[in-house]
């Protein structure tokens, strides 16, 4: 009986995955953050064939809305350029829309489309009233003056506003989306629509934003992988830890780890990665912060003040060995000989910052060594949980102490990471934190569609 229902499973799930490939073709990372999902749910779905007659994820593969629309503007010698602007309203079942907006040369509607269906997911997971959306750009804020940032930013809300606002969808930032850009676009929102309401997270604190915001996906990454590594009666303390990018979630999350009392070894950017054998420490976090979020620096410049350090061009930080690794970047930067090298390096961990920074064979070969892994819907949620935050501050016209909202952040974490031991604990008691992230996520959402009938 039940090899025939785990044939029936495996039949759903091809069946399901050719129609998402035919319908949606050209778009391999929404493919693969959908495959994820569906190779984790399909058990529970054969097994309340009420999902599959009311066609659940056939409705949530299929975003609510998308817009596609062109951004232009001109440069600082007056040159005119063109973009093109994404917004993905993947899901509202069970609040307004919420989501990041990247700008990054990269951005298509395939990375927007995985964004947005994982946003999903994490959303529901945070325990808060939040719906599933992306946006973005393929505009590169790279080498752009602010006055070009300010010009494109006002372009492409002057076209967002019309779909988004407090109750409908609420965007943050993301991969080239910081507090310069958030302000840039909070102020042309604000222009257009003559109001002044929490429609985008992330805001500077004299303007609605919340203590913590910056911090809080690399702490909640952190607080997150405490979690994990408790159920083995491990912790951070004394760990060398391995961070890919530098950004907001990579500073964050080595400021926290290191002080949780682990050694921090590496940063990268597109670039490259540098390894410091001594490790971070606050003075040298204050220089990254200086040289990323004020200078708008390259991650190579730490090796010329701090030159025990090194920097290894063109390279990821996998192949120096850790005890756990944060990838903190971009979508598929562990690959399979990345997976081999942090298991070979001995890690007992790999927790994601990133959205969906690990290939489905590197995710294979790290979860079939036994190491502890996270899928970034959990762990890096804390990012929007804390947005979430900030809307309930907006729309009280109050703000909590920094922490107040610590306090909830970690509650919040702390409740994701049950959430996925209740659906992921298997037969053999370890935790397989993709299956239970995908399924409390899930049977959360399409609870929701159930009860809204078939809209
Ligand atoms: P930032 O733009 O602040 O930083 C991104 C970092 O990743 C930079 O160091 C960047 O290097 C590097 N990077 C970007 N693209 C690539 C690439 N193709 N190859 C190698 N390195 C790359 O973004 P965030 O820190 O905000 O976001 C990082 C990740 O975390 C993303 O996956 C994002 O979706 C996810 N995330 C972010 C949240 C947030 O609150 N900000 C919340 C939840 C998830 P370079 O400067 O060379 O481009």
């Amino acid at each position: 009986m039940y090899s025939i229902m785990n044939q029936f499973t495996r039949n759903y799930i091809d069946g399901f995955m050719a129609e998402v490939v035919a319908k949606n073709p050209g778009e391999p990372e929404f493919h693969q953050a959908v495959r994820e999902v569906v190779e984790s749910i399909a058990p529970y779905i054969t097994e309340n064939p009420q999902l599959i007659d009311q066609k659940i994820l056939e409705r949530i593969v299929e975003p609510e809305r998308i817009v596609i629309f062109r951004v232009p503007w001109t440069d600082d010698r007056g040159d005119v350029h063109i973009n093109r602007g994404f917004r993905v309203q993947c899901n509202s079942a069970i609040g307004p829309y919420k989501g990041g907006i990247r700008f990054h040369p990269s951005v298509n509607l395939s990375i927007m489309k995985f964004l947005a269906f994982e946003q999903t997911f994490k959303n529901a997971l945070t325990t808060l009233p939040m719906g599933g959306a992306k946006g973005g750009s393929d505009f590169n804020p790279r080498g752009k003056s602010d006055a070009e940032v300010m010009r494109f930013c006002q372009s492409f809300m002057t076209e967002l506003q019309r779909h988004i606002g407090s109750n409908t969808d609420v965007p943050a930032g993301d991969i080239g989306v910081g507090g310069r850009e958030i302000g840039y676009l909070f102020g042309q929102y604000k222009r257009l629509r003559d109001e002044f309401t929490g429609t985008l997270t992330g805001k500077g604190l004299a303007w609605g934003g919340s203590l913590l915001r910056p911090e809080a996906t690399g702490y909640g990454l952190c607080y997150f992988a405490e979690q994990m590594l408790a159920t083995r009666g491990e912790s951070f303390q004394g760990k060398k830890v391995n961070i890919s990018g530098a950004g907001n979630v990579a500073q964050y999350a080595a400021q926290k780890a290191m002080r949780l009392g682990a050694k921090v070894q590496t940063l990268s950017d597109s670039d490259g990665f540098i390894y410091d054998p001594e490790g971070l420490n606050e003075e040298k976090m204050a220089f990254v912060f200086e040289l990323k979020n004020i200078r708008r620096g390259r991650i190579k410049e730490y090796v010329q003040k701090y030159p025990q350090a090194q920097y290894f061009p063109g390279e990821r930080p996998w192949k120096i060995a850790c005890d756990i690794a944060l990838p903190c970047a971009t979508q598929n930067e562990i690959e399979e000989a990345d997976a081999e090298n942090i298991v070979k390096g001995g890690a007992i961990c790999v927790a994601e910052g990133a959205n969906m920074p690990t290939t489905p064979e590197a995710i294979r070969i790290i979860q079939g060594a036994g190491l502890l892994y996270s899928p970034g819907k959990a762990s890096n949620a804390g990012g929007v949980a804390t947005s979430g935050l900030e809307m309930s501050q907006n729309s009280m016209r109050q703000r909590w102490t920094a922490e107040e909202v610590d306090n909830y952040l970690h509650r919040i974490m702390q409740d994701i990471h049950s959430a996925c031991v209740k659906y992921g604990k298997e037969a053999d008691g370890t935790v397989n934190y993709v299956k239970g992230a995908n399924l409390a996520g899930f049977i959360k959402v399409a609870g929701a569609m159930t009860d809204q009938g078939l809209v």
